[in-house]
């Protein structure tokens, strides 16, 4: 086969670069070592029906409308909110921590004028924000900060908040009003039939050649590509020849609730401080499935496994600049996605990244002629993909 680029890694990385590429007239070989496309946002049908996520539950949102308009070439979507819930002692309540939160947990009556004065009471300043317990204790105090983050975090990263950069517990906001949803972005939707589908359509070109259960490594003495792009863990390409860079991963416990129209009332609840488990997710919430029965996913979080969560912390941050230094000399590689650059990314972000780095390869890969030929001002994006090329 005639191959211009081998992309490793059909994730939202791989997927969305192969697809700009082979617009841009590039032929492109996508391979996965797994046997399906999606990587960790594939979902798929469980035996009893329900369209469930086997990597943990994805929810869409984001406030780049480029992400959004780009990936609304490739599937209709279905407005989603997610709602999650905190078990704190006997009761469920609304996280991120909000006015309603607080009154429940204390009690209290506070209003949108009085929450402010509550937590400026509460909070115990700090002059520097380094640590993720940094970030909560200085906008809620030590109460708050145990009652929901500091187990959690403890189980998620088996590591205690101190140890963690700002950046994950600051991913989760403090509110001064009564907003329950879990992301504020101007973007909350779920592909209507699923991330599998849209993958599909977005892989769906003549000049992308898919192979799934192909292990890049198996392959790579024999590729014979002028370049590529990698989009699986950054420290594996390089053999670890520096060691292991430290991920986080997770199993999934999913279970099926046969007769069951609803197992709790929101998306997702979260468990702080009881059980193994960080939180239970029932998958018709996201998916707006109809259905007699329910499924949903505990997840226990374990260091063992597949690499799902890259750790933020200052010395996996040294680390990962040996490997980005021995990444800048491959000139014929280029390492992208939550894995190939170990960021804790979110799909959009993966998605942002990798139209970005398409963009470069394309830019220096494609003749100007050819880019004369294959970019029409005119024609909307959208108006491209439906022309089929
Ligand atoms: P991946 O999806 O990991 O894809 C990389 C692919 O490369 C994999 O399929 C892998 O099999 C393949 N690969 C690796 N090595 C090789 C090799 N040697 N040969 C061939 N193939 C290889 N983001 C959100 O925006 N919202 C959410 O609600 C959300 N929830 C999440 C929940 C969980 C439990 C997890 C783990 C992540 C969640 N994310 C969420 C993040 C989201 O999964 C990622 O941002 C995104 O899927 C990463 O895409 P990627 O293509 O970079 O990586
Ligand atoms: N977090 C917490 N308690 C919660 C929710 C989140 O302590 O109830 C912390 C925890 O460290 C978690 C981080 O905030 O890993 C980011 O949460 P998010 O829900 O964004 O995690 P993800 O969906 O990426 O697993």
């Amino acid at each position: 086969m005639k191959m211009d680029v081998l992309v490793v890694g059909a994730g939202f990385s791989g997927s969305v670069v192969a697809e700009r590429l082979a617009r841009r007239g590039l032929e492109v070989l996508l391979i996965d070592k797994r046997p399906h496309i999606g990587g960790n946002a594939y979902d798929t049908p469980d035996r009893y029906g329900v369209l469930m996520h086997p990597y943990g539950p994805h929810i869409f949102h984001t406030n780049a409308p480029r992400v959004a308009e780009y990936l609304s070439q490739f599937t209709d979507w279905r407005p989603y909110e997610h709602h999650v819930l905190a078990k704190v002692g006997e009761q469920f309540v609304p996280i991120p921590i909000n006015i309603d939160t607080v009154n429940r947990v204390y009690d209290l009556k506070l209003t949108e004028e009085t929450i402010q004065a509550f937590y400026d009471r509460v909070r115990q300043p700090r002059a520097q924000i380094r640590t993720s317990e940094d970030v909560v204790i200085n906008a809620v105090g030590q109460d708050l900060y145990e009652k929901f983050f500091r187990g959690y975090t403890r189980k998620q990263w088996g590591l205690d908040p101190s140890e963690l950069s700002a950046s994950v517990a600051a991913r989760i906001p403090t509110r001064t009003n009564h907003d329950d949803r879990y992301f504020t972005d101007t973007f909350q939707k779920m592909p209507l039939h699923g991330y599998t589908k849209m993958f599909g359509r977005m892989l769906d070109h003549r000049r992308i050649h898919v192979e799934v259960g192909v292990d890049f490594f198996a392959i790579q003495q024999k590729v014979r590509a002028s370049h590529i792009v990698f989009t699986g863990p950054l420290d594996a390409y390089f053999g670890y020849c520096y060691g292991k860079l430290p991920y986080r991963s997770i199993r999934f416990e999913h279970e099926h609730l046969a007769n069951t129209l609803r197992y709790q009332p929101v998306g997702t609840v979260n468990f702080p401080n009881d059980y193994d488990f960080t939180r239970i997710t029932e998958f018709k919430h996201l998916t707006g499935q109809q259905h007699t029965g329910t499924s949903i996913v505990r997840e226990y979080p374990q260091s063992e496994g597949d690499p799902y969560y890259p750790i933020p912390r200052p010395e996996n941050e040294l680390l990962l600049k040996k490997y980005q230094a021995l990444a800048a000399k491959e000139s014929k590689v280029t390492f992208v996605g939550r894995l190939g650059q170990y960021r804790y990314y979110n799909m959009d972000q993966c998605v942002g990244a990798a139209l970005k780095t398409a963009e470069e390869i394309a830019n220096a890969m494609v003749p100007q002629a050819a880019l004369k030929a294959t970019v029409k001002p005119a024609v909307s994006a959208t108006q491209q993909a439906r022309a089929g090329s």
